[in-house]
């Protein structure tokens, strides 16, 4: 059975037009309205994409995020008119959590973040699937979604990023309507905007930090700075920032954070590592913790932001990617991958990968690293499908800028290599100087705090979501 007509035994005859015409599919399945002021490109006009030598060969690929549409668009790309891929997202417009931050002083919207996905489809052919995986059955090698349609696949690349754990006496009701997390760009993010304008002089925020690994190491303490930086000014001096960090230290730009805590923000930010035991009332908003030396706290606060802890989606028990035995990483919470493939080791040989938030491989969770892995994961599978084998070297790099004001920024860039020894990658580690044509081979953190590092977090976000989404 093919893959058309494996669909076709589950799915409309319109949809099935939609899968024989590729990227001719964007003319029969439904595209959301374009936002008022969203960041998307324009120009969607079709690629005339390479014979490579790649012949009627599937990809799957699952989540339309920042892994998965870089993955869609690098494996058509590479892999020439011969491959058909398909994208399954159930939202018709992709909300970016980068910069989301900014939402909450009011320099940017949420509808601002948004970025439809129109020129995976039109440009590189891609097939969108809207729909939400259900289950996978990897000896078959198909998906069915949530609607019952069966996708068959030659290789299937998983990018579904997490979902968050109903965590200290909490609900996923309480996370959307009195403590949201925003944590995921979108509605909890407005509200908690809505909840910070609020607020008074004198007021208390207070918000909590789960064990690492969680997406996005250093965007918490960029968090905790633009809430200060807002609070100050748009309410007055008297206001309370309360960051309760379950780490026993700051995770990512120490030195950024730490002066912008002691300096920069004084008197209104108090961070507290190394808390445990954490208990919220979304109704009274009262929150009671263990400090460090093990003394219970209880601390009244007029807005509660939990950053909730998180897992890759579908991970929890009996979730769809628990039942196919992926999540083999840290608690059950995460895939571990061959970071050469991005192939799960769970399932040798089976030909699914995962990549992005979900998966475990060494490098943190972001999405600038999730765009190179999605890279890293579609050059090996396009090696892969000509009988080649995955780059045995590959290197990846990450960037990333963090406001500490409403005009000023940090940033902190890493790139990392392959250790043939530990088969992980890691930070290149050369004393700071060099590996390839200048680059920088160590984390590097930003020297100073300015308006520059502003200006260019523009330019980065621009260029990053121009390489995902265009
Ligand atoms: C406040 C904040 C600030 C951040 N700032 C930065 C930054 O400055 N720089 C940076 O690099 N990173 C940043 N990040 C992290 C970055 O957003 C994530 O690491 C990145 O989005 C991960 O990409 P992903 O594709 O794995 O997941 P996502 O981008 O979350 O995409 C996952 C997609 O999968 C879909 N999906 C889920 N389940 C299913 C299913 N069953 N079937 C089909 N589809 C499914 C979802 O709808 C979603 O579209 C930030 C995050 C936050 C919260």
């Amino acid at each position: 059975m093919t893959f058309i007509e494996r669909a076709a035994s589950a799915i409309s005859r319109r949809r099935l037009m939609g899968w024989a015409a590729g990227g001719m599919a964007a003319g029969l399945l439904p595209l959301a309205s374009r936002a008022d002021d969203d960041e998307s490109p324009s120009s969607t006009a079709p690629l005339a994409l390479a014979a490579t030598g790649i012949v009627g060969k599937r990809v799957v690929v699952v989540g339309g995020g920042m892994a998965g549409m870089t993955a869609a668009k690098y494996l058509r790309l590479w892999g020439g008119a011969g491959l058909k891929v398909a994208l399954v997202e159930p939202d018709a417009v992709y909300t970016s959590n980068i910069m989301s931050n900014l939402v909450l002083n009011g320099s940017r919207t949420v509808a601002s973040l948004r970025f439809r996905r129109d020129a995976l489809t039109a440009r590189y052919g891609v097939v969108r699937v809207p729909g939400s995986v259900a289950a996978i059955d990897p000896g078959a090698r198909t998906v069915t979604l949530v609607d019952k349609t069966v996708l068959a696949y030659d290789r299937l690349v998983l990018a579904p990023g997490v979902t968050f754990d109903d965590a200290y006496g909490l609900t996923q009701a309480d996370y959307d309507a009195r403590t949201p997390h925003a944590w995921r760009a979108g509605r909890q993010t407005t509200l908690l905007r809505e909840q910070l304008a609020g607020m008074h002089d004198g007021d208390t925020f207070v918000m909590t930090i789960p064990k690492a690994p969680y997406r996005c190491p250093p965007g918490p303490y960029e968090r905790a700075c633009v809430v200060a930086d807002y609070l100050k000014k748009a309410k007055g001096p008297n206001c309370r920032v309360l960051v309760l960090d379950e780490n026993p230290s700051i995770q990512a730009e120490r030195h950024t954070f730490e002066r912008a805590f002691t300096q920069i923000h004084a008197g209104v930010v108090r961070y507290v590592p190394g808390v445990s035991d954490i208990r919220i009332d979304a109704t009274s908003r009262q929150v009671a913790y263990v400090d460090p030396l093990h003394v219970p706290q209880t601390v009244q606060a007029q807005v509660v932001n939990p950053i909730a802890p998180h897992r890759a989606a579908g991970s929890v028990p009996g979730g769809w990617l628990a039942r196919a035995g992926l999540n083999n990483g840290v608690d059950g919470r995460w895939a571990n991958v061959d970071v050469l493939s991005y192939e799960a080791t769970a399932l040798p040989g089976a030909g699914v990968h995962v990549i992005g938030d979900a998966s475990s491989c060494g490098m943190p969770k972001a999405g600038h690293v999730a765009n190179q892995e999605a890279k890293i994961c579609a050059d090996a599978i396009v090696r892969l499908f000509l009988n080649g084998q995955p780059d045995p070297q590959p290197v990846a790099n990450s960037a990333c800028y963090s406001p500490i004001t409403s005009t000023t920024a940090s940033w902190l860039t890493a790139v990392y290599q392959y250790d043939p020894v530990d088969r992980k990658m890691k930070v290149a580690s050369d004393g700071g100087r060099t590996i390839v044509n200048g680059a920088p081979a160590a984390p590097t953190e930003a020297a100073s705090i300015n308006s520059d590092n502003f200006k260019n977090m523009g330019t980065w976000f621009r260029t990053l979501m121009g390489d995902t989404t265009a």
